[in-house]
């Protein structure tokens, strides 16, 4: 009954959404309050973990780690290595497991042509790369990546059947001054604008929420904080989509996620898993990160 109420509630929505494009003001028919409570459902989404090496690694370091982690029994949580483009044929040589995903930290949304120094998702997926990150904040803020370029990379991607890492997150100053949840709204709805219906399944996009003021810091979110942000991110998906679909999208944490944090965030019931820097660049850390979001996971 249950599946064909959400059916439903998902042609409408779509309906609405391709008479009246970009309908924010339509309120989904489930209360978005009941998101919240709802989400405590693991069995629907599975956890993902996601290494973001940034410009670390060299090929001998990179072909290491990818052994050592191909040993770990990571069944229960996907796991994306996240590589500087050049490693990326080097771990894709290694990689055994189809499940162990392949990321890129950057690609253009064209096909081909005079885009000097950069990569189109043809030749990624040429070199055996199922993921991308868009949106990271170093990309927004120190090569200057805009809402509208970042809205045309997460359809573009989608639209290529890659797996995208969508990152939203808010500044000190915007945290400070009461604006995180404006400024992960507009980020949010404008990254998703370009995704038209009929929309493509919520399995198949992953949203990260990364305040800057958590990455690289060593000062993480708290669970309570990021927990707060990510279901009101849930919320929002409901908005655009319909409660069925915000369901279903993982939702990852990012900031200063380490081993001894790993546990708190991952017992968060909307926490779908990690993106995971700094704790990335070594095996070990990055393992044991796994395994404690499987294990809360299969807790809760
Ligand atoms: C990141 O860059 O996506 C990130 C979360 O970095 P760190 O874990 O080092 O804060």
């Amino acid at each position: 009954m249950s599946d064909l109420r959400n059916l439903i509630e998902q042609l409408v929505l779509q309906t609405l959404q391709e008479l009246r494009p970009g309908f924010p003001e339509i309120r989904p028919l489930v209360e978005v309050s009941q998101v919240k409570n709802t989400s405590n459902n693991y069995g629907k989404r599975v956890p993902l973990v996601a290494a973001n090496w940034k410009m670390n690694q060299l090929s001998a370091s990179a072909r290491a780690f990818v052994l050592e982690l191909q040993k770990l029994d990571r069944k229960n949580v996907q796991t994306v290595i996240c590589a500087p483009h050049i490693l990326l044929p080097v771990i894709s040589a290694v990689r055994k497991e189809a499940d162990l995903l392949l990321g890129a930290q950057n690609f253009y949304p064209e096909t081909a042509g005079a885009f000097t120094g950069e990569h189109s998702l043809d030749m990624l997926a040429d070199a055996g790369i199922q993921t991308v990150i868009i949106g990271h904040s170093e990309r927004r803020n120190l090569f200057g990546e805009q809402d509208q370029l970042l809205a045309r990379k997460l359809a573009h991607a989608m639209a290529h059947d890659f797996l995208p890492i969508f990152c939203i997150g808010e500044n000190l100053a915007e945290r400070k001054d009461g604006s995180t949840f404006r400024v992960l709204h507009n980020q949010l709805i404008t990254g998703l604008s370009e995704i038209k219906a009929p929309f493509p399944d919520p399995e198949k996009i992953v949203l990260a929420y990364e305040p800057i003021w958590a990455i690289g810091t060593g000062v993480n979110a708290t669970a309570e904080q990021a927990e707060e942000v990510v279901a009101f991110v849930r919320e929002r998906l409901s908005e655009k989509f319909s409660y069925a679909y915000a369901e279903k999208v993982r939702v990852l944490y990012g900031g200063s996620v380490n081993e001894k944090n790993a546990a708190s965030l991952a017992a968060k019931p909307n926490i779908d898993g990690f993106l995971v820097g700094n704790a990335s660049l070594k095996v070990s850390t990055f393992m044991s990160i796994i395994e404690q979001t499987a294990a809360c996971k299969r807790r809760v």
